[in-house]
């Protein structure tokens, strides 16, 4: 077993870092402050150094490397902030895998393209006011009537909601209850019959507009169908590789934590001598380091294991429940560390605690990824009713 990366993942770890440490952090506090986005043209110049299409084909405008790959990428932005990641986090693990996987040749070479070069960016919406973790509960419904697809349905939580172009929209298919009947259609945000609701305000920025959806007789050629009913195993499996990049946006978020924290408390003294001379200072940031190191091989395990196709439930529920949990435990003790700094604006920290949280609630909570993995254990699936 090699656990070391090869001179090519280095190769683009070390652009990824520099990109995202001179080109980016500067604008990290304006953007936090205003609660801003990445601005487009700095998105176009992701795209241009190739970090929109680490693990896309070169036929739609990618690198052509691995899963592997594009999460070393994906961490180095984490790290910056997650507002930053946000743009490659849709790009490298979103919903645009889900089309690379099982759209249509024609929906591939149209928008992958775009998404690989900055040009656009698709979103994910699955959830519905009264559908967060019950996913087979949707309401929202496409009904097919000859070539044509008709939408009706309310959603929430949208990231991207009124600014991505693009949106993989989940919604019933087929007269059939619960998985069976989910499917997944491609739309834009501009068509007729589609509008937003007001901003989300959350505690922390994610760096896009988060909203709901109305869709009112939105009407779409059948051809824009992403994933048919019943194939809710391949539309839900393309996520797995979402959660992999999940756990890694908290990563990111923790590897910054234990950078602050060892800057911080090899700088400032009490007692006479720097913080990191006391040995209940080396506990806490030795817990911090074995929780990273441990959460990363858990990702790239997943990554791995995954070659060419898509990360396992067990391996993606198993590194994202980690991850999540080991994230918070580290801005926590980041924030012990710094004392007062650690909860004042003018360090990293308070935002690297906020940055901290969602990671165990989208994309499915804490809970639900364990109860995946004693699934996978016990080669049964819990029904959660
Ligand atoms: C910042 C942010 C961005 C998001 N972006 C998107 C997006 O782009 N697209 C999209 O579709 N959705 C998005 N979501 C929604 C996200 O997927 C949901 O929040 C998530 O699936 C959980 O649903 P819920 O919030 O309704 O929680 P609920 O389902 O109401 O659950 C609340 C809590 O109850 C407990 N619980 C629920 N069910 C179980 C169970 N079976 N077993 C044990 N415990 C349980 C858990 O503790 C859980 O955290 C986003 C959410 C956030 C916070």
């Amino acid at each position: 077993m090699d656990f070391r990366l090869t001179d090519d993942q280095r190769a683009l770890q070390d652009a990824a870092r520099g990109f995202a440490r001179k080109r980016v952090a500067p604008i990290v506090p304006e953007i936090e402050k205003s609660y801003g986005v990445v601005p487009e043209d700095l998105r176009r110049e992701y795209g241009k150094m190739g970090f929109l299409g680490v693990n896309y084909p070169k036929e739609y405008g990618g690198l052509g490397f691995g899963k592997l790959e594009a999460l070393i990428v994906l961490e180095e932005f984490a790290r910056t902030s997650a507002a930053v990641a946000f743009p490659v986090f849709e790009a490298l693990v979103g919903p645009s895998q889900t089309i690379l996987h099982h759209g249509p040749d024609w929906m591939k070479r149209k928008i992958l393209p775009k998404v690989t070069a900055g040009e656009m960016m698709v979103a994910a919406s699955l959830s519905e006011p009264d559908v967060g973790t019950a996913l087979t509960d949707m309401t929202t419904r496409a009904v097919i009537t000859g070539d044509k697809i008709v939408i009706n349905g309310t959603k929430r939580w949208l990231s991207g909601g009124g600014t991505s172009q693009g949106i993989v929209l989940y919604c019933r298919l087929a007269d059939k209850p619960g998985a069976a009947g989910i499917g997944a259609v491609y739309i834009e945000k501009d068509m007729p019959g589609v509008s937003f609701g007001a901003a989300e305000q959350f505690v922390f920025n994610l760096g896009v507009r988060n909203s709901e959806v109305y869709l009112e007789n939105v009407t779409v050629p059948v051809e824009n169908i992403v994933v048919p009913a019943p194939r809710f195993k391949d539309l839900i499996g393309s996520f797995n590789i979402e959660r992999l990049g999940n756990a890694t946006m908290g990563l990111g978020v923790a590897q910054a934590a234990l950078d602050l924290a060892m800057s911080y408390t090899q700088e400032r003294q009490q007692f006479g001598k720097p913080l990191c001379e006391f040995q209940a200072v080396q506990l806490r940031l030795a817990d911090m380091a074995t929780d990273i190191e441990a959460a990363r091989l858990l990702i790239h395990r997943g990554a791995f294991n995954a070659a060419a196709g898509l990360p396992s439930i067990k391996d993606s529920s198993m590194a994202k429940a980690f991850a999540n949990e080991a994230v918070r435990r580290v801005t926590a003790h980041g924030v012990q560390l710094m004392g007062a700094m650690g909860l004042n604006k003018s360090y990293a920290m308070e935002r690297l605690m906020r940055d901290s949280w969602v990671w165990g609630i989208g994309g499915g909570h804490i809970d639900l990824h364990k109860i995946n993995v004693a699934g996978e254990l016990m080669g049964r699936r819990f029904s959660q009713r």
